[in-house]
């Protein structure tokens, strides 16, 4: 429909009453808060091949009719038919164009390294983050994570940090109720993503759980060990429940074929998440690579990764940060120092600017004198 058309509206009923004289078809609304302007879908269900667009065309609160083909309904661009309209949280703009970092601790150990964290992102300009609370851990016997007794406290400092969304994985449905709960408790002072982790890209009731609630965000991380088809097909169980504010994460994918690597960096699939879907697309380096290890140029493993899916377009960038990595209780060998962020920030910047004067160039009619070199 076109811009800020109630599914309320007088035409937009006539408009379900046709399709639904069509013999098996019913309708389904979809309601999207985009980061520039609200969308309304209608959804045509059934066997639709055999019917016209063109009676659908004529009504005047008629932006477009799409046909749909059947991958990826929900999260699919289908062609160049779909804009990527994004999503705004917390006044957080997040889309196939914007850009945000989201550094932080894997796991949040105690309040006085996640104070020296949020504060180093806050006096670095970054009102974006990531917490882990709820851990997935290979061994059962390995540190789970502080769960919900943290809460209260990540939240508080949050806010007086002024960090407004915090990227946070869940590993069960209650953990949804947790998090809202103790948002509420704490007075709202800041947002939280909800984070799908690799080991339960395919967990298809935590999908439906975190796609049937509409009020926090989620960061879908592609399975590791699964087709990007699959990612996107279980990504799309989030969207058709309702929820269609997704960010896609790359993360690398399991396999020998990556070492030295802890996993097979995966960040030329930027651009192909974004010409497949309307999703923007994060990418993280610090589960990709999985060390600190330094090319002889001196950057590290971590900085050049990152740089490859910034190049690339990469939305958003999540990446592993502790003030004290050596008494870290998770993942503190991929770890970056508190020291280390202003220059990431530069390199990013350097790499993005980059990435703008390409998309300049392609936009730009070819000049006559181009060289190749
Ligand atoms: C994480 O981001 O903390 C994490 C566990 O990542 P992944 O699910 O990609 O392994
Ligand atoms: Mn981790």
């Amino acid at each position: 429909m076109k811009a800020d058309v109630s599914p309320d509206a007088a035409e937009v009923r006539r408009i379900v009453e046709l399709a639904e004289s069509f013999p098996g078809v019913s309708t389904e609304f979809h309601q999207i808060r985009g980061s520039t302007r609200s969308l309304t879908e209608l959804y045509l269900l059934g066997s639709t091949g055999g019917i016209p667009t063109a009676p659908f065309e004529e009504f005047q609160c008629v932006e477009k009719v799409v046909r749909i083909t059947e991958k990826f309904r929900a999260i699919g661009r289908h062609g160049t038919d779909l804009e990527a309209v994004g999503f705004e949280y917390n006044g957080v703009q997040i889309n196939q164009d914007s850009f945000h970092l989201f550094p932080g601790v894997c796991a949040v150990d105690s309040r006085e390294n996640l104070e020296a964290t949020f504060k180093a992102l806050a006096s670095n300009g970054l009102v974006t983050a990531r917490a882990g609370v709820y851990k997935p851990r290979t061994s059962p016997y390995d540190f789970q994570g502080r769960g919900a007794e943290c809460l209260p406290f990540v939240f508080e400092l949050a806010g007086k940090h002024g960090i407004r969304l915090i990227a946070m994985e869940i590993t069960h449905e209650s953990h949804l109720d947790e998090i809202q709960e103790a948002l509420v408790a704490s007075g709202q002072p800041t947002g939280v993503m909800i984070q799908i982790g690799t080991r339960n890209a395919q967990n298809f009731e935590l999908l439906k759980a975190v796609g049937q609630q509409t009020e926090l965000p989620v960061l879908f991380k592609r399975g590791m060990g699964i087709t990007l088809e699959e990612s996107l097909n279980a990504c799309e169980y989030v969207a058709s429940g309702g929820n269609r504010r997704i960010v896609f994460c790359l993360r690398g994918m399991k396999t020998q074929l990556g070492d030295p690597h802890r996993n097979f960096v995966d960040f030329s699939h930027v651009p192909v998440v974004k010409r497949l879907t309307r999703l923007p697309v994060c990418i993280d380096p610090s589960h990709s690579v999985g060390s600190r290890t330094q090319a002889p140029d001196g950057l590290l493993d971590l900085f050049h990764a990152t740089a490859q899916g910034v190049i690339a377009g990469a939305n958003a960038v999540l990446v592993d940060f502790h003030p004290r990595p050596d008494e870290a209780l998770c993942d503190g060998p991929q770890a970056l120092l508190l020291e280390e962020l202003p220059r990431l920030i530069e390199d990013i910047r350097i790499v993005r600017e980059a990435y703008k004067a390409r998309l300049a160039r392609v936009a730009a009619p070819p000049r006559k004198s181009q060289k190749t070199s």
